[in-house]
């Protein structure tokens, strides 16, 4: 197992810090530099990627309500424009009409189907079009003696005396000095005379002298008088139609008067005969008939809105502002009527709209736009009514004061939950991405440390071998030295001398072998000469060579080998230096306990070869990795012995070519056991490369 990242990077820096070269002082501005790039490219970045995704996630529940805004602001700009829409006609229509010289306050309809009254105002404010006030310039009274004669007119009348009713009625418009009533007494003399078929003219004086008088009903004399007449001739020749219709176009054209409905009563009235008369047979217009019909209804209403609608004028003309030009509009209280105001001259003109029907209709075209986007709903309010859950993007109606429109989310909880979902995504991809970042930090930290932990273990083992190499040079020297100056005691002593040079040219040459093939093993240049060899043959022999050191280490050494060992197929340099590599390691890190074991067993298709020792044992983080190269355990015990870290590393090389597997486990009771596993079955080496 690895140490722990940190004690790696503490034993880093602790090895950085320790400037002792010029040499440590460059790999010192090394790391710096690789810190500065590693920090400038990848944490910053990362870091601030995090710290604005972060940001902008707390940003979420406004981030929905701008994402709405800009379709809720769209939509609110349509709406607004259809609206203002109606009223842009509405003030060209007026233009025109001022323009040309017609009443901008007639033919409502043109102007815009929202309208239901309109006045002309002079400078003084009095309303000159298009109807007029009622003037009440006759309050006489009947007298007593008017009242007794009309009574008796109308017994005569029904007691069918027509003749003496007529005398009657003269007698009692003499009798009278108010006009109004003699008009209305000489109407009744005038039909019953038409009746009787005496005194043509009546009617014509009648209208003569009393025509532009109203009666008691509001009435103009003149009208009834027509009527009458009309309906009286109708009956008998096709004139009377033609004098219906006439009265009927004079009523029309006329100014009629507010708050008094004579004028469009008798023109319905004659409108009603001569629908009749056609349904007869009479030859009369049907267009000009419903045309006449519509227009009548419509200037009826116009005059019903109008009398309705006339106390408020005094008001709104306060408090509309004094603007030369363009119109104001104004909704004044409980009213139902949306104001319009402009100047014309001196003159105003002042149009009332229906104001609920304007806003129902801006509540259709504003529900109809709304349905283009399923997200959003549109309602028209009065200003001060409660909002509902936001967001809400609210807009004035710019000339219908006191309501506004209003677009919200058409599902606020959908949007809620959409809102919690989007931000929950977001934060789960910001901590992916940042987990990855983090992971990928480790991984490129670990990296580099192995490559600096690399490129560490390379100069150790330079400076390891070198090592090596110079202590059985130095003895050779020595024992060398010691022969040519013969400063030998005896030939037991020269004896001695020489086995110590050969011994330490044999150690020197395993070291050298071992550098070569590792470098061999490593380019994939070794080769193996295969052949049926002997095992117990061969780990005698090696074993013997190994001996002498073994026993000067002070240790002992126990062979145990089956006789019935078969016949193996292997390279016999290449294991004996498998054995004597691990022999070496068994005196090196075992001589403490004294004692080393070569065991060699067969089982089914393997032959398996231990070797095994009492010294200090290989901790269990360690055991994968002594067969690395370079690799030696951080032990002090280790560290105070000689070596280079590629003995095992050849060891698994070799074993590895012949097929076969190199394991350690611990010895019972302390130490270490390496198992050498051979299968045992003929085949050609593994080629050069081990790994292959
Ligand atoms: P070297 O012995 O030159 O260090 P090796 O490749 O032979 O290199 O061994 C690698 C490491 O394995 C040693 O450094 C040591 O830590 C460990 N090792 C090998 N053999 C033994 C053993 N018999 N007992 C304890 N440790 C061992």
């Amino acid at each position: 197992m690895t140490p722990p990242l940190s004690h790696r990077l503490a034993r880093l820096v602790a090895r950085l810090l320790r400037v002792r070269s010029s040499y440590d002082v460059r790999q010192l501005l090394r790391a710096g530099r690789l810190v500065a790039v590693f920090g400038l490219l990848i944490i910053a970045p990362v870091a601030l990627l995090a710290y604005f995704a972060l940001a902008t996630t707390s940003e979420g529940s406004t981030s929905i309500e701008a994402d709405l805004s800009p379709r809720a602001l769209g939509l609110l700009d349509q709406i607004v424009e259809e609206q203002a829409e109606i009223f842009n006609q509405f003030e060209a229509a007026v233009d025109r009409r001022l323009l040309r010289n017609q009443s901008p306050v007639n033919g409502l309809d043109e102007l815009s189907p929202h309208i239901i009254a309109a006045f002309y105002l002079d400078g003084a404010g009095t309303i000159t079009d298009p109807f007029e006030l009622p003037i009440r310039d006759d309050p006489a009274e009947a007298t007593p003696a008017f009242e007794r004669l009309m009574q008796q007119a109308v017994r005569s009348e029904q007691g069918g005396e027509l003749e003496r009713a007529a005398q009657l009625y003269h007698r009692a418009a003499q009798e009278i000095d108010s006009p109004r009533l003699q008009g209305e007494a000489r109407l009744h003399q005038a039909r019953l005379h038409s009746a009787l078929g005496v005194n043509e003219n009546t009617y014509a004086d009648v209208i003569g002298d009393y025509g532009a008088l109203r009666d008691s009903r509001g009435f103009r004399i003149a009208d009834i008088a027509r009527l009458n007449q009309a309906e009286e001739a109708a009956g008998r020749s096709p004139d009377g139609a033609l004098a219906l219709r006439e009265l009927v176009e004079v009523l029309m054209g006329a100014r009629w008067v507010l708050f008094e409905g004579g004028e469009p009563t008798v023109a319905r009235r004659a409108l009603t005969r001569l629908e009749e008369l056609r349904r007869g047979g009479a030859a009369i217009d049907p267009d000009w008939l419903a045309r006449t019909r519509r227009s009548l209804d419509r200037r009826d209403a116009q005059l019903y809105w109008s009398g309705f609608l006339f106390d408020e004028i005094p008001e709104v003309l306060s408090a509309s502002p004094r603007l030369e030009t363009g119109t104001a509009y104004q909704s004044t209280g409980e009213s139902p009527a949306l104001w319009a105001l402009r100047r014309a001259g001196r003159d105003t003109l002042l149009y009332a709209f229906n104001r609920a029907q304007l806003l129902e209709t801006m509540a259709r075209s504003a529900e109809r736009l709304a349905d283009l986007d399923a997200d959003l709903v549109a309602a028209v309010e009065p200003q001060d009514a409660e909002l509902s859950a936001p967001p809400v993007f609210r807009r004035a109606f710019e000339r219908i004061p006191g309501f506004e429109v209003r677009v919200s989310a058409a599902d606020p909880a959908a949007l809620q939950e959409a809102r919690r979902r989007r931000a929950a995504t977001r934060i789960a991809i910001i901590l992916l991405a940042i987990a990855t970042s983090v992971i990928g930090i480790g991984v490129t930290v670990r990296y580099v440390l192995n490559e600096l932990e690399a490129a560490r273990v390379k100069t150790d083992f330079a400076a390891n071998v070198s090592h090596e190499l110079r202590s059985p040079i130095t003895q050779i020297r020595l024992k060398g030295e010691a022969l040519q100056l013969d400063l030998i005691r005896d030939d037991e002593d020269r004896r001695a001398q020489y086995d110590a040079i050969v011994r330490e040219a044999e150690r020197l040459s395993r070291l050298v072998d071992n550098v070569l093939d590792f470098s061999a093993m490593e380019r994939g240049a070794k080769r193996y000469t295969m052949r049926p060899e002997d095992p117990v043959d061969l780990i005698y022999t090696t074993v013997e060579i190994s001996r002498p050191s073994i026993e000067q280490a002070g240790m002992t050494l126990e062979v145990d080998l089956p006789d019935d060992l078969p016949v193996i197929w292997i390279d016999r340099d290449a294991l004996g230096q498998v054995l004597t590599n691990l022999l070496s390691n068994a005196v090196k890190y075992g001589a403490s306990g004294k004692w080393i074991a070569v065991e060699a067993a067969h089982n089914g298709g393997a032959l398996e070869v231990r070797v095994r020792d009492r010294g200090i044992g290989i901790a269990a983080e360690d055991r994968d990795k002594i067969f690395e190269d370079f690799y030696r355990s951080a032990d002090p015990r280790v560290r105070r012995c000689k070596g280079t870290g590629i003995g095992l590393t050849i060891v698994r090389y070799i074993v590895e070519a012949h097929g076969g597997r190199i394991r350690v486990e611990p010895t019972p009771g302390g130490g270490t056991t390496f198992v050498v596993h051979l299968p045992l079955t003929a085949r050609e080496p593994g080629g050069a490369s081990p790994h292959a």
